[in-house]
């Protein structure tokens, strides 16, 4: 059972398929792996995926994946009665996760990192068993140009994420068709279908993260003198000019003036 299609929901569906069009993220016969968390990002993904699925010309199948890490409180029989309900091919996958960060973390290291990558380790498992050769991520707009920043102010590196991107075990290749897609748009989305969204119950479940916080009221603040600045920012990871930065990987700077 779809979601009733209103003007918000046209957009968001406008942008995803913009992006599965630029960056090829979709192809005819593609069977996807959705990582549903329970947070609206997901939620909105999966939905907007299934829209597309039912009216595009190009056929691929979905199946939607809840990895449970076993934080003790983590309500995921909210996750699976929503997937049912709307009909959803889906798998929900109990882990020791919680187990393993709790004894193998090295102190001081950062919990989501190490989280972050269990899951995803559990999500690879997931798609061989079920057959599945992509797996789609909710990550959208404002991740990428706050990570952009991120990396730039405090790593040290010019990179965000990238909307597709081949697995290091070359079988699969994991895609972020909400690329184009607004935070503020998916948390209006998620309110107005009443998403159920649910905390993900681990130890660090609401804490701030105070530099990511600070990128998003960077560019709340610039995008209230220039409301374009996040699409600027967006389009310029699409725009690079390697002869005009400093890296001596992309640019032989022996060779200018010599030739
Ligand atoms: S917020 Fe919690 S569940 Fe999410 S990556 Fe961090 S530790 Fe894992």
């Amino acid at each position: 059972m779809g979601l009733e299609p209103d003007r918000l929901f046209h957009q968001i569906r406008r942008n995803v398929g913009r992006a599965i069009g630029d960056f090829k993220l979709i192809e005819e016969g593609d069977r996807i792996l959705v990582g549903v968390s329970g947070g609206k990002d997901s939620y909105t993904l999966l939905h907007i995926l299934d829209h597309l699925r039912r009216k595009a010309p190009v056929k691929y199948e979905l199946v939607a994946a809840n990895v449970d890490s076993g934080f003790p409180g983590f309500r995921k029989q909210v996750i699976e009665d929503h997937l049912l309900e709307h009909g959803f091919e889906y798998r929900m996958e109990s882990t020791n996760c919680y187990e393993i960060i709790e004894t193998k973390r090295r102190p001081g290291s950062s919990y989501c990192s190490f989280c972050a990558r269990l899951r995803r380790g559990v999500l690879y498992s997931l798609a061989d068993e079920l057959g599945c050769n992509k797996i789609a991520l909710g990550h959208h707009l404002d991740d990428f140009i706050e990570t952009l920043l991120l990396n730039q102010f405090y790593v040290g590196t010019l990179k965000a994420m990238s909307p597709k991107l081949a697995a290091d075990n070359g079988r699969h290749t994991v895609i972020r068709p909400l690329v184009y897609v607004e935070e503020g748009d998916i948390i209006r989305f998620s309110r107005q279908h009443q998403m159920p969204v649910i905390c993900c119950a681990c130890p660090v479940c609401g804490e701030v993260d105070q530099k990511r916080q600070r990128m998003k009221q960077l560019i709340r603040e610039l995008s209230q003198e220039n409301r374009h600045i996040k699409r600027s920012m967006l389009g310029a990871l699409g725009n690079v000019h390697p002869r005009h930065l400093l890296d001596k990987e992309l640019v032989d700077f022996n060779r200018i003036g010599n030739e």
